[in-house]
């Protein structure tokens, strides 16, 4: 057995074994997986084996295409047949509703170029007759998925990757991790079998490998802990039961009917499929409880729970009415094991939290389903240095672990199981493990009738309603009960002033000898001048977006930076990093993460300066905030009332405006005195759903939809960011890329009750597929709807005229210039 690698994994289920297979593809010819049993003796051997396309995400929808079309190559490669059943995939719809919710997600799948069909309630009896169907509004259906056997999945991908010249060893259990500044060394023990239970034995021995990859299902906590890190991974209970045959669907094949498709009956919670003249009922029930928050116990090993029939039953009578023929079959077997989840349901794909060629592939509710294209990317990420899609919504560190606990993972991942076939509107704000992180003026903001989103773990307004209003209820896939709150929000800012609770902004400090030539080469932008700001971009080795950041330079060698709230670890750990790498060659340099200590209001609109006046404490108060002495892009330390106040005069909303950095805990003081100092202005209360409207106005890019690992800042269209005249990282490899396709804003004649999210698909008029929105909205300034989003590079000229698929129609959309109001950026420079 080999003891020195270059990559180890650890982890012998559909994921590990996905891995192995596609490092050794993608051209690592020294790699190992040990598995601490025997391979698929985790979540893997009880799965179900769906392979569902259907997903409303579209780095997952990548995901599970690439598996799908991976899985039916495979016996071709290996000579094994892993039983993949294309039999399709029907999703019906009780309501109008869940038809919108399909006909949103057709738009994502539409994207990604996975077909589907859409069948009215009467095509289904037609071709299904055992089914009911007088309850359906009508059904999505993919024909290219279906089922396959896990474990025969896992065996063929084992065989391919041993062909392939990956060493697989079972019995071998990873017991600890140590990184040596080169490479790991991680603490094996030789597992045995002692009277029915798998336990160590006192062989030990250390493997070192370059990079090591984690793929450890239900045992991620306990592989958390040896890395000394925190990880959202927590299973919970689920149950699929198998009904005895059905007297109807055996005529029903024996007449030489194909075999039905994978029915999955989302307003009853439940996916079901053929099985020898039977039905596997799977359920996705309320009340499943989360297990081994504090690790798997030794006597578990490929077992099972009890199955609690209680808890089902509402299901179980739902499919015997939804396919009556099976009433009177008998319950053969239950399957009750643990299933992985993340509080969002999707995994935790790419680096460990603070720590070098360290790479997680853990919290997998769909990992059969995932598995393939997995290893694929994540093959991408470790081999080449970024993957070919953007990985960032899987990313680990999207849940910072400064805040993040093991009692939150748990109650939000049985949250997020029991959620799995609610409606999934894009508006959505989940109830469990909330007001985790409020920035002082919370209460305030609720009072006032602040409806909360969730931006990793802050509360942050939405927008606001009268006290009482049920924000649950206004939720839908068109324009919710919520808009015309946002629109008058949003003309708030454009005709007077509105104050924004910007709190959870991520802050960081970069300070010290090698700071400015750090900043220099990490951004691509020209550093601002001492009291000036800068938009700038960190680039990935493959020169796409990293993180936004707005920087201030405060002194010589003294910079704050400010990026998107959503992303704190994961833009602190890159930066990190990043300094640690260079700081032999650019000096020493200091980085603080100062997200909490900071409150941020951001006070917009062309009354702003009138508010800021009255408040604000000089010794010329009339001209404080003037363009001479504070003129936009620029950072000044004030006083308003007996606040200290870091103001930045820019605002996201593209009117004049400041963002007002305030220390966190003289933020009611300050929130009470702006209020007071407002009301006469006619100051509003402005949330985060009209500010992202207005962004779109000003064509300003955000962070995780224009910007992102799939996209240079050149083909973000940023060129007046980025300062070719200097290296920084990641330039060469932008310069290369070259510009596949280009960001624009398009204004859009849409539906009168609806307007796009930013995942919708974009044709030309001649019906050709040219790409995709990003962001999307509606526009106060232009009384329509809104998008951004990525086009043929020559498509994205002012005056283009394309298509935007919206609820399942076609509606004309036309590029615009770049910042279609005020293009000149008149209003934000206004003078006063
Ligand atoms: C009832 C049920 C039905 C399901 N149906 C479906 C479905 O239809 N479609 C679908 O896509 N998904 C389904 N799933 C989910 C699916 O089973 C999991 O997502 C998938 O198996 C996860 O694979 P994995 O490789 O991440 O984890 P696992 O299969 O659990 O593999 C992890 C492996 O790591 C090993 N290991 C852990 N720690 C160490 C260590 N320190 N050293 C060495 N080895 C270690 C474990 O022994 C284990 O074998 C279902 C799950 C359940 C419970």
């Amino acid at each position: 057995m080999k003891t020195q690698v270059k990559a180890l994994v650890v982890g012998g289920g559909a994921v590990g074994t996905s891995i192995a297979y596609h490092l050794a593809k993608a051209g690592w010819d020294d790699v190992m997986l040990i598995e601490r049993d025997e391979l698929t003796s985790g979540s893997t051997w009880h799965a179900a084996g769906l392979l569902p396309l259907f997903n409303m995400s579209y780095a997952t929808t990548h995901i599970h295409k690439y598996s799908v079309d991976f899985y039916k190559s495979l016996e071709e490669e290996t000579g094994l047949n892993a039983g993949f059943a294309v039999v399709g995939n029907l999703r019906m719809a009780q309501t109008d509703a869940r038809m919108d919710e399909f006909k949103l997600y057709a738009s994502t799948a539409e994207t990604c170029g996975v077909d589907y069909e859409w069948l009215t309630a009467d095509q289904i009896k037609e071709r299904w007759p055992l089914i009911r169907t007088d309850d359906l509004k009508g059904a999505i259906y993919h024909t290219e998925d279906g089922y396959i056997n896990p474990a025969d999945v896992t065996m063929a991908m084992a065989k391919g990757a041993r062909q392939r010249g990956v060493d697989i060893q079972r019995k071998v259990q990873a017991d600890a991790f140590h990184w040596t500044g080169t490479h790991w060394e991680v603490t094996c023990t030789k597992m045995v079998e002692k009277g029915g239970n798998l336990v160590p034995s006192d062989e030990q021995f250390v493997i070192t490998a370059e990079h090591v990859v984690t793929a450890s299902g239900n045992h991620a906590q306990r592989t958390a802990k040896m890395l000394g890190i925190k990880m959202p991974a927590i299973p919970v209970e689920h149950t699929f039961i198998v009904m005895d045959k059905d007297p109807e669907l055996v005529k029903w094949r024996e007449e030489g009917n194909p075999e039905h498709p994978v029915v999955r009956d989302a307003d009853s919670e439940s996916y079901a499929r053929e099985e020898r003249g039977g039905w596997i009922l799977g359920i996705y029930e309320h009340g499943a409880p989360a297990r081994f928050e504090h690790g798997v116990p030794d006597s578990f090993r490929a077992d099972l729970f009890p199955l609690d029939l209680d808890r089902i039953a509402e299901q179980y009578m739902a499919m015997t009415e939804r396919v009556p023929s099976c009433a009177e079959s008998g319950l053969k077997d239950d399957f009750n094991g643990p299933i992985c989840y993340t509080p969002d349901g999707n995994p935790l794909v790419g680096p460990a939290p603070g720590l070098r060629n360290m790479w997680l592939a853990e919290g997998f509710s769909f990992g059969i389903t995932a598995a393939g294209g997995t290893g694929y990317y994540l093959a991408q990420m470790m081999v080449d240095g970024e993957a070919e899609i953007d990985m960032a919504s899987l990313d680990p560190k999207r849940y910072s672990s400064n805040w993040m606990t093991t009692e939150f993972a748990a109650r939000k991942n049985e949250e997020c199981y029991e959620h799995v076939y609610i409606l999934h509107h894009p508006d959505e704000e989940r109830p469990a493990a909330r007001g985790l992180r409020t920035s002082p003026a919370y209460d305030r903001q609720k009072e006032r009738g602040a409806q909360f989103g969730w931006v990793n773990g802050w509360e942050r307004p939405n927008y606001y309603a009268p006290v009482g209003f049920d924000d649950e209820k206004a939720r839908s896939f068109r324009r919710g009960g919520w808009w015309q709150y946002a629109v008058d929000e949003a003309k708030a800012i454009r005709e007077g002033v509105g104050l924004v609770d910007a709190t959870a902004f991520t802050k960081h400090v970069v300070k010290g000898p090698g700071a400015t030539q750090f900043l220099d080469w990490f951004t691509c932008n020209k550093l601002p001048k001492i009291g000036r700001i800068n938009l700038t971009y960190a680039l990935t080795s493959a020169g796409t977006t990293r993180t936004e950041y707005t920087i201030v330079r405060n002194g010589e060698n003294n910079y704050y930076l400010v990026s998107a709230g959503a992303w704190t670890e994961y833009d602190a750990d890159f930066l990190r990093k990043a300094a640690e790498d260079k700081m032999e060659e650019f000096g020493y340099i200091e980085i603080q993460d100062v997200t909490t200590q900071w409150g941020v209001f951001a006070i917009a609109g062309p009354k702003s300066r009138d508010v800021l006046k009255e408040v604000i404490v000089d010794a010329d108060p009339d001209t404080a905030l003037s363009n001479k002495r504070f003129p936009w892009l620029s950072a000044r330390q004030i006083e308003l009332g007996m606040c200290p106040v870091n103001a930045i005069r820019v605002a996201y909303t593209g009117e004049l405006g400041w963002e007002l950095h305030h220390p966190i805990e003289m933020q009611n003081y300050l929130f009470d005195l702006l209020e007071k100092a407002g009301e006469k202005h006619g100051m509003k209360l402005v949330g985060g759903r009209a500010q992202n409207w207005l962004r779109l106005e000003k064509s300003y890019r955000a962070f995780g939809t224009e910007l992102g690992r799939d996209a240079t800042p050149a083909e973000a269209d940023l060129p007046r960011f980025i300062d070719l005249s200097k290296d920084f990282h990641g330039k060469d490899a932008m310069v290369e890329t070259g510009v596949r396709v280009k960001c624009c804003t398009l204004l859009i004649e849409g539906p009168a009750d609806a307007d796009p999210w930013g995942r919708e698909v974009l044709y030309t008029p001649e019906g050709e597929r040219v790409g995709r929105l990003t962001s999307g909205g509606y526009s106060v300034a232009f009384e329509k709807s809104i998008g951004m989003g990525y086009v043929k590079p020559e498509l994205a000229v002012p005056g283009t005229k394309l298509k935007v698929k919206i609820m399942d129609q076609l509606w004309d959309a036309e590029v615009t210039v770049d910042s279609p109001y005020d293009p000149k950026n008149e209003a934000i420079r206004m003078t006063g």
